[in-house]
């Protein structure tokens, strides 16, 4: 072969990339199918499909730019004579973006309780380009907008929501949500930042320093306090918004620095001191840390299982399409069964995922909507926990063995979309909580509630018998999970092999559910094979001295 032919092969490889992934996600479209129907299927399809053309057209290449490194976000402390003004400006492709990230109605729609499926379905499609530059600003907002919805006083909701539910992106504020001190992100009772009331027996004046600031640009940011009097660990946190100015000065705080990430480059994320910045209670003092959770946090792990389906899905259409052009030996490289499973395993992987996913965006509609049963907030709890802690190692996962089969191009930043896939997967593993977080969350909320009686109904009601082992599949793992609810010791050494089980024949049901046996008796072999803990003795003795060397 030529210099020229293998160029070609290149050529057919990108060009074969969808116009509109949209139109052609079957599983999607089917999992929609599903769920919805009638006028809200139909609008949220032309909505979608306008946006997936958006995407491949303005936002992918857009994010190609801002992704790189000579054109991140640049921080300005001061003005020319020496005023604070901590401003953060970003390449201007990082706008044109944003206008058409904002204009789909992906953050809007939380003005309308009960749009789960269609934010979902959009966060998605932008989750296809790898864009978290926008995709985590969009999820912030969401999240505060729906705190501010659902737990805030009138006044303080009819102050701050408007401008973070307008579609104009020139025109819109943006959330963030700050949470995260120096001394521990997963142990959020640990914030020493402290909230006094103010004199005007309104606000609050809030002072301490957060470590981990995504969209360091926004206009309004939820945050983390600690309240007068409070009492130690997570009962005595409160949770505020903060408005990024006052009077068209800085509301209080000082942004440090920005972060060099690793992944996630398109948007700003810094370290920021408050002094005195004036805040307004979301919801009960006292209740500031289930607003956090239940609300933000919740609202940040379904979108972030969202992303990271969308970004598994890209991973499998560029490694498939790739291995159909790209050459080896004489022949298409997927015509080698070591390609083959590779491309099968994370085909089936991404499947699940979105499967599972959408199962998640059904609960989160329904509470929205507050429409909601007992059970599927019991269900909601643990899938929420579940989806994110294993959606996010998937991610990246798939989109590793999307760079194995570009070979080293998989490796080259300006070759395909894959680096920035993984690099940003590997960010989704962490924030919004980290595994071994979700994880106990998860073994927390077993020892108090139903959970695995819902999981166990509602999973169950859909196993036919088209799908060899999974009934038993699901008998181990729903075993698997009560061992470690009623035994500590187990819990301590197989609690997450336990989550995967159960996420893995999980996703296996709502696949075979959605009509596709097969992908998910090969998910269901090749990720969930039997498992029984007990036989693995002495494991803890061997972690022990595996450690000690
Ligand atoms: C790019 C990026 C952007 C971020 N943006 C934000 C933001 O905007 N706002 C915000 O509030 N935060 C943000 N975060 C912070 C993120 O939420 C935290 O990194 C995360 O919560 C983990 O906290 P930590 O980094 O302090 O890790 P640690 O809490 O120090 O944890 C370190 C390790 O210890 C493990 N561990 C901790 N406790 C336990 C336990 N009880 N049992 C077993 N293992 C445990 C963890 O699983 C982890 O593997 C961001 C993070 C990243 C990477």
């Amino acid at each position: 072969m030529t210099y020229d032919e293998a160029r070609v092969q290149l050529i057919a490889w990108r060009d074969d990339y969808p116009d509109n992934p949209f139109e052609s996600d079957r599983l999607l479209r089917k999992l929609l199918a599903r769920y919805l129907d009638g006028v809200r299927l139909g609008d949220l399809e032309r909505r979608a499909s306008s946006f997936a053309t958006a995407m491949t057209s303005v936002v992918g290449p857009a994010a190609t730019r801002y992704e790189q490194r000579e054109h991140l976000a640049e921080f300005t402390p001061y003005d020319g004579i020496g005023r604070r003004i901590d401003r953060v400006d970003f390449d201007p492709s990082y706008h044109v973006a944003g206008e058409a990230v904002w204009a789909s109605g992906v953050v809007a729609l939380s003005g309308e309780p009960g749009r789960a499926f269609e934010q979902a379905t959009l966060l998605y499609l932008l989750s296809l380009e790898g864009e978290a530059g926008h995709a985590c600003p969009a999820t912030c907002t969401i999240g505060l907008a729906r705190a501010l919805r659902r737990r805030a006083r009138a006044e303080v909701a009819d102050r701050f929501l408007p401008a973070l539910l307008e579609a104009d992106y020139a025109l819109a504020d943006r959330g963030a949500q700050f949470l995260t001190e120096v001394q521990g992100g997963s142990d959020v009772g640990a914030n020493a930042c402290v909230a006094e009331p103010s004199d005007d027996g309104v606000t609050y004046l809030i002072t301490g320093e957060k470590w981990f600031c995504s969209v360091a640009d926004a206009n309004q940011f939820f945050v983390t306090a600690r309240v007068p009097g409070a009492v130690t660990g997570t009962a005595g946190l409160g949770s505020f918004v903060v408005p990024r100015e006052l009077d068209g000065h800085p509301n209080g705080f000082a942004l440090r620095r920005l972060k060099d990430k690793l992944g996630t480059r398109g948007l700003a994320s810094g370290e920021i001191d408050f002094v005195g910045a004036r805040a307004w209670p979301i919801g009960p003092l006292e209740e500031g840390f289930r607003t956090a959770v239940s609300v933000v946090l919740n609202t940040s792990r379904w979108m972030t299982s969202v992303g990271a389906a969308g970004i598994m899905r890209r991973a499998v259409i560029e490694a498939r399409n790739f291995a159909r052009h790209r050459e080896a030996f004489g022949q298409p490289i997927e015509r080698f069964a070591a390609v083959q499973l590779t491309l099968a395993d994370m085909s089936v992987a991404a499947d699940g995922a979105l499967a599972l996913v959408m199962a998640l965006t059904d609960v989160e509609d329904r509470i929205d909507a507050q429409r909601a049963t007992e059970d599927d907030v019991h269900w909601h709890r643990l899938l929420v926990n579940l989806v994110k802690y294993l959606t996010s190692r998937q991610a990246t996962n798939v989109a590793r063995d999307g760079i194995e089969v570009l070979g080293g191009n998989g490796t080259i930043e300006e070759f395909s979309v894959l680096p920035r896939l993984y690099r940003d997967a590997i960010v989704y593993e962490s924030w919004e909580g980290t595994h071994n977080v979700l994880a106990a969350q998860v073994l927390n909320d077993l020892r108090r509630l139903p959970l695995l009686e819902v999981a166990s109904a509602r999973l169950r009601a859909l196993v036919r018998g088209d799908v060899a082992g999974l009934n038993d599949g699901l008998t181990i793992a729903l075993e698997g999970l009560a061992r470690c609810r009623d035994d500590d010791e187990f819990a301590t050494w197989h609690l997450r092999e336990a989550l995967d089980r159960l996420g893995y024949v999980g996703e296996a049901i709502y696949l075979a559910d959605a009509g596709s046996p097969v992908a998910a008796y090969h998910l269901l072999v090749r990720t969930a094979p039997g498992y029984d803990g007990t036989t693995d003795v002495g494991l803890a003795e061997r972690v022990e001295k595996l450690l000690a060397t």
